[in-house]
């Protein structure tokens, strides 16, 4: 498969690992800055704000993992969770869909779309 395309639930994961990273970055910029007080105040500010919204995140993550549909992956025999019709394996990035019409044909991110669905 030369598709590269990963796992719905994996991509917002790092996107809230990296949103707490980026949180502390921003603090400790703010750090460097204590001699000018608004703007350490401000990154304290800012990078809470990126913290708390990753925890969100990771809550949302908790949500939507609850409507997933855990599959055995074909590819390497490993339990994943897939969202929607069509998303990647967790652990192989093996494309898999749930709709048995889009069965190997070329992997496309916009078969989860709506407009896709009521054009058919
Ligand atoms: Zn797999």
């Amino acid at each position: 498969m030369a598709l590269k395309y990963s796992n719905k639930i994996n991509k917002i994961r790092t996107f809230a690992l990296s949103l707490i990273f980026i949180g502390f970055a921003i603090m400790y910029v703010g750090l460097l800055f204590k001699d000018i007080a608004w703007l350490m105040v401000v990154a304290m500010i800012l990078g809470m704000i990126a913290i708390l919204f990753s925890t969100l995140v990771y809550f949302w993550i908790g949500m939507i993992s609850t409507k997933a549909v855990p599959i055995i992956c074909p590819s390497c025999g490993k339990q994943t969770k897939m969202l929607g019709r069509v998303d990647a394996c967790m652990h192989c990035d093996q494309p898999l869909t749930m709709d048995p019409e889009l069965e190997g044909e070329e992997f496309d991110e916009s078969y989860n779309s709506k407009k896709r669905k009521t054009e058919q």
